[in-house]
């Protein structure tokens, strides 16, 4: 069963005069979503990168209902509850030691912006106004105004350009040539009023995807500190699991002064993120004058049923063999990505712990050229959601998902190239 054009839904990311169906999704399971004729799904992008464990992990399903049956919501200023009491301490035994404070919001572009402003306002408060941001080229930090302007600049923002806020961009730490990377962030820092560098750790997601080594991260953490400048990893997507770590920055070895969570924090199974911050970002905002208070909420900030959600994800992490999983899915995926090295029609096989990507060789690489929804299409009718960025191909799959399931995804990566090479 599909939804017809008449629906009223207007869709994220979708260009509905080219949109005739969309099929409806009734059931999901592990990684297989199902439609409303039964039909499954191979979910291989793990609902836009946010299931972790699987679609509807018992554990999480029974926390959200045992939480649905004691308190649904409450007001977050003026009040607090269990769950978000014990997730932050959670999140802060987890995290790179040093982040002492957790401020909860709903998504990975809102964890991002209450980064953002934590960072100008702790110089705010400190009395020494900066406020320019460093991020890198190819960066995707969320679609809000705040986070479009820190991340790069193309069709998806082309219309909102004028209110977006400027940023001074590295280019992006290609193998060989990180030193230009060092030497203009130094310059940034020495040069302007910089109050924080943003970036994704080990992998840039929506830019394609694109790896960069843990020494580079170090060395940008140091950089950052000689200047007092300071880091906000934005972990969105790398979190929980996805690049090999819980936390990307554990293979920097680095504490960021500012950690953005979201997508995975509950397992994929509710909307909640969390801002976690060192104290002398907490401290700069500690004070009898009202007027240094952190300004930020979203009605839904801690929403009591996703932090037991999220809650239940941190005990899975505990009581299971994720670590094992994650690592042995790591392998699987090299040893099928593997299958493509030498061959023509693909290049830049890359990985990232859990996740692999490889760009398809055709004659116009962009967003907008007709390969992306062509092959999404080919893969659908395959069975499998694959979701490319322009002609880049990735594979990020739920964690439990089998050796099978994933030959599954990279026949039909095989064959999608093959029509792609005869059209
Ligand atoms: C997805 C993503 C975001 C935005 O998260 P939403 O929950 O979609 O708002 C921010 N940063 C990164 C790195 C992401 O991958």
């Amino acid at each position: 069963m599909s939804v017809q054009s008449e629906s009223p839904v207007w869709h994220p990311f979708t260009q509905h005069a080219l949109q005739a169906e969309i099929p409806e999704i009734a059931r999901a399971k592990g990684a297989i979503l199902q439609t409303a004729s039964g039909r499954k799904i191979l979910d291989a992008i793990s609902s836009w990168w946010v299931v972790t464990h699987g679609h509807r992990h018992p554990h999480i399903m029974d926390a959200i209902k045992r939480q649905c049956d004691v308190l649904d919501h409450v007001i977050f200023a003026g009040f607090t509850h269990e769950p978000a009491e014990r997730l932050a301490q959670e999140l802060i035994r987890l995290a790179p030691a040093g982040l002492s404070h957790v401020f909860y919001s709903d998504s990975g572009s809102t964890a991002v912006e209450v980064g953002l402003k934590m960072a100008l306002g702790y110089w705010h408060n400190r009395g020494e106004p900066r406020s320019r941001i460093l991020a890198l080229e190819h960066a995707y930090h969320g679609d809000t105004v705040g986070t479009m302007s820190a991340g790069a600049r193309g069709v998806f923002n082309e219309a909102y350009g004028p209110l977006l806020f400027d940023v001074e961009r590295l280019p992006f730490p290609v193998s060989g040539s990180e030193q230009g990377t060092f030497d203009a962030l130094e310059a940034a820092c020495r040069d302007q009023a910089v109050a924080a560098l943003i970036v994704e750790p080990l992998i840039l997601g929506a830019g394609g995807m694109l790896t960069w080594p843990a020494e580079t991260l170090a060395e940008m953490k140091r950089i950052c500190e000689r200047f007092d400048v300071l880091l906000i990893a934005d972990e969105v997507m790398t979190g929980w699991g996805r690049t090999g770590t819980l936390f990307a920055c554990e293979q920097a070895g680095i504490t960021p002064d500012i950690l953005c969570l979201a997508k995975g924090i509950t397992g994929g199974s509710m909307p909640l993120a969390a801002t976690l911050a060192t104290a002398p970002i907490f401290e700069a905002h500690y004070s009898q004058d009202r007027t240094r208070t952190f300004y930020h909420s979203s009605s839904y900030t801690a929403n009591p049923i996703a932090c037991a959600a999220a809650l239940a994800n941190v005990g899975i992490w505990q009581s299971e063999p994720v670590g094992q999983r994650i690592s042995t899915l790591s392998t699987l995926q090299s040893e099928r990505l593997n299958r493509f090295s030498g061959d023509q029609r693909f290049s830049s096989l890359r990985q990232c712990g859990t996740i692999a990507a490889m760009d398809l060789a055709c004659g116009d690489p962009g967003y907008l050229a007709g390969v992306g929804p062509r092959l999404y299409d080919f893969f659908l009718e395959r069975d499998v959601l694959l979701r490319p960025l322009g002609s880049t191909i990735y594979v990020l799959p739920p964690y439990c998902v089998t050796a099978q399931d994933l030959d599954k995804i990279y026949d039909a990566i095989s064959d999608a190239a093959e029509l792609v090479n005869a059209a």
